[in-house]
């Protein structure tokens, strides 16, 4: 077992990860920007080491600060959270190159799935369905409408490095594709330096469901079910559920076995996610995270695991140790991202928090690293919390979410607090009847 892990993230995911290391007895090393110095992760850490100034490429993305802390505090590992170097084949390389284990799969599966072409082209190998589209990167706007003409609109121009919903545009017609195409470029290029892009038919009512993967170094694969993350806001999750509203016990089993399969097949290690589209059915493949994700919580909470435990654990070198049966699914669980921003602008709104209070009582789960007094930085994203409620049924879990909403305050910063009570109350999302577009429709209205 590791004696002592870096903690390479910040806000709440570097304390969750913190809070599964101190169960397994593992001492932590939280890093920090100068903007964090106050930061939860960094008051609980049994270490805590300054690399570098707010702007994340000179802290959070600056691998020679991250190395350095980890080799001075005497690190055998490094976890790396989720986003900033979580999906930087490099950043894993060099992590082993310098004698540290990489709390992730190995740098090959990270570039490999980084590319989404590469991605599609890998889980279509083995048999996984995925989106109808342009055979690998498409460099023109002619050889884009050729492609789009073939296949019938509407398309989706999407970048190869994309993430976080960045670099995507919709073409509805013939018409728009050129400023689609020429859009998801510059995006891509601003975003990601790199403006490859390709082209993908457009779903029009599906349901984004995701699979959560846990592999070992032994070739042994399990899947915790799928999430249902169709709740969506430019292409960016809001709510999650597990399970999913709209499958069956059949459909589950089918589509986490092929995806279990799929990552036995590609030798994958770790944690990860296949994310598909869901639409009439069918499922296509639509992308794989090679990381945790933001909403795991709610497949800890019906499946009684830990996944970041999990992680370390078999990052180690630990076979699982169990099998596919011996994972059981009970009840319902609900996530809620909740958002330093104006609840209907969607305007970051950092600042300090000048009166909290979390939720709590039967089933209910915040993962936060914010308190009382904290001033929240205007260098990062705004999430900061997750407001996760399981119950027995869905139906108690959606009485629950309501009553915890109620009861949540968090003054001084505006949330997205408000939206999250709006939307649960919507009698589609009760009925569990909505697809990726149904938040922006209603939004429109
Ligand atoms: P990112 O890596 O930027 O998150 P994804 O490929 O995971 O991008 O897609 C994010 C979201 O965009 C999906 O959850 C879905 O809502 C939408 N999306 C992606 N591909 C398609 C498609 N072919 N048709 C319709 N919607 C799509």
């Amino acid at each position: 077992m590791f004696e002592k892990v870096l903690i390479a993230n910040r806000g709440e995911i570097a304390l969750r990860i913190h809070r599964a290391c101190r169960e397994m007895g593992i001492r932590t090393v939280v890093v920090h920007s100068t903007a964090d110095s106050d930061a939860m992760a960094v008051r609980l850490a049994d270490e805590a080491v300054c690399i570098g100034p707010p702007a994340a490429r000179d802290s959070y993305l600056n691998i020679p600060a991250l190395l350095s802390a980890a080799t001075i505090t005497g690190c055998d590992a490094i976890h790396p959270g989720i986003g900033f170097l979580a999906e930087n084949a490099r950043f894993a390389e060099m992590v082993e190159e310098h004698g540290f284990a990489f709390i992730g799969p190995t740098a090959q599966h990270i570039r490999v799935m980084g590319d989404k072409i590469a991605a599609k082209d890998a889980v279509k190998a083995t048999g996984l369905p995925v989106v109808p589209g342009s055979d690998g990167a498409v460099d023109t706007v002619d050889e884009a409408q050729a492609l789009a003409r073939g296949m019938g609109y509407p398309v989706l121009v999407k970048a190869t490095a994309g993430g976080g919903g960045k670099g995507m545009k919709v073409a509805m017609t013939d018409a728009e594709l050129p400023e689609a195409y020429s859009m998801a470029r510059n995006e891509a290029r601003a975003a990601f330096g790199n403006d490859s892009v390709y082209v993908e038919k457009y779903l029009d009512h599906p349901r984004h469901i995701e699979i959560q993967l846990l592999a070992d170094m032994h070739g042994n694969v399990v899947h915790f079910g799928e999430r249902d993350c169709s709740i969506q806001r430019r292409h960016q999750k809001v709510i999650e559920e597990a399970p999913s509203p709209a499958l069956n016990a059949e459909e589950r089993a089918f589509i986490g076995g092929l995806a279990a399969d799929t990552a036995r097949k590609l030798g994958y290690r770790g944690v990860g996610t296949m994310e598909f589209l869901y639409q009439d059915g069918e499922f296509y493949f639509i992308e794989m995270n090679t990381r945790l994700q933001v909403e795991h919580p709610i497949t800890e909470e019906i499946s009684g695991i830990d996944l970041v435990r999990e992680q370390i654990r078999v990052a180690t070198g630990a076979p699982l140790g169990y099998t596919q049966d011996d994972i059981v699914f009970q009840g319902h669980a609900i996530e809620c991202r909740i958002n330093a921003e104006d609840p209907e602008t969607f305007i970051p709104s950092p600042g300090r928090i000048d009166g909290y209070h979390a939720p709590g009582g039967l089933g209910v789960r915040v993962d936060s690293a914010i308190y009382d007094g904290y001033r929240i930085p205007p260098h990062y994203d705004s999430l900061i919390a997750k407001l996760i409620v399981r119950g027995s049924t869905r139906n108690e879990c959606l009485m629950r979410l309501r009553r915890a909403l109620e009861e949540y305050v968090i003054d001084g910063v505006k949330t997205t607090l408000p939206l999250h009570a709006r939307l649960i109350a919507e009698p589609d999302f009760i009925n569990g009847e909505y697809d990726i577009r149904w938040l922006e429709k209603l939004m429109a209205k």
